[in-house]
């Protein structure tokens, strides 16, 4: 496969939806490979817990170090002398996850995503990952909100990174127009019927003339960019920051 996927949570399930749309085709054309473990295969006590009490205390459960390390070591085994894949730990304390940063992880050959539960992870195990395992760890985030796990935060990033692997789209030209590629908003697009319910699409759509197609949906991206994301305009202050300026 292009891309390997391994994903270790307390709940399989949750990453039911990888089996679907174009993800789903992915893994059956065998252009991307996904397997979900169960870490509490990993737990060994009667009650297979994977969770303790926080050391300096505090509200809430810590994922316990041993079953992780085992669930990881697991996982790297399957790896060849050389293999090193890289391990994605989703956490809303991590490096926001970007267009950007699906780009790099498309790079990569092989992800191993650790979905945490409860007050996270032990941080033990990401330094044996790091020094014992060798491996390369990220702690990213979806965005500054808390979620209770890891297993949505994977679901967006894998949906993200494996439309960019090749072949998994069918038409690459989709994915070169899209917001957040150029650092634009997308412009607001339209189909048929016109009018529907009253409502006409904007008339320059429909007069064939592609350079006046191309200026609106510019100024579109501009105007929306403008209104919704103006962060986005922001660092730079580069051409598209000065012309919304000045138009405004
Ligand atoms: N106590 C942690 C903190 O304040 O950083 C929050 C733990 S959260 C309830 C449980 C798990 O959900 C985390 O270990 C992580 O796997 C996942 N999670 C929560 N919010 C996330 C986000 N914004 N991005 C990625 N993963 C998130």
């Amino acid at each position: 496969p292009a891309l390997r996927v391994d994903v270790v949570t307390i709940f399989p399930d949750y990453l039911a939806p990888l089996d679907l749309s174009l993800i789903g085709k992915a893994r059956a054309d065998g252009i991307l490979e996904v397997a979900v473990h169960d870490l509490r295969e990993h737990a060994h006590d009667r009650h297979r817990s994977v969770d303790d009490t926080p050391y300096g205390g505090g509200a809430g459960m810590v994922m316990k170090p041993q079953p992780w390390a085992e669930a990881l070591e697991a996982v790297v085994a399957k790896a060849g002398p050389t293999e090193r894949p890289r391990l994605v730990v989703p956490g809303p304390g991590g490096a926001p996850f970007t267009q950007a940063m699906a780009r790099e992880l498309a790079q990569e050959p092989w992800l191993v995503f650790a979905c945490g539960r409860y007050e996270g992870i032990d941080e033990r195990v990401l330094d044996h990952a790091r020094e014992d395992l060798g491996l390369e760890v990220s702690v990213v985030s979806l965005g500054d909100y808390v979620l209770n796990g890891g297993e949505v935060a994977v679901l967006a990033m894998v949906e993200a990174v494996a439309r960019l692997v090749p072949g998994v789209i069918g038409n690459a030209a989709s994915l070169v127009e899209e917001s957040h590629e150029d650092g634009l908003l997308e412009y607001p697009v339209y189909t048929k019927p016109d009018p529907w319910r009253g409502r006409a699409v904007p008339e320059v759509l429909l007069s064939g003339n592609h350079a006046a197609i191309a200026a609106w949906r510019h100024e579109q991206r501009l105007a929306r960019t403008a209104a919704r994301r103006p962060d986005l305009l922001h660092p730079s202050l580069g051409d598209a920051g000065l012309e919304v300026r000045l138009a405004t």
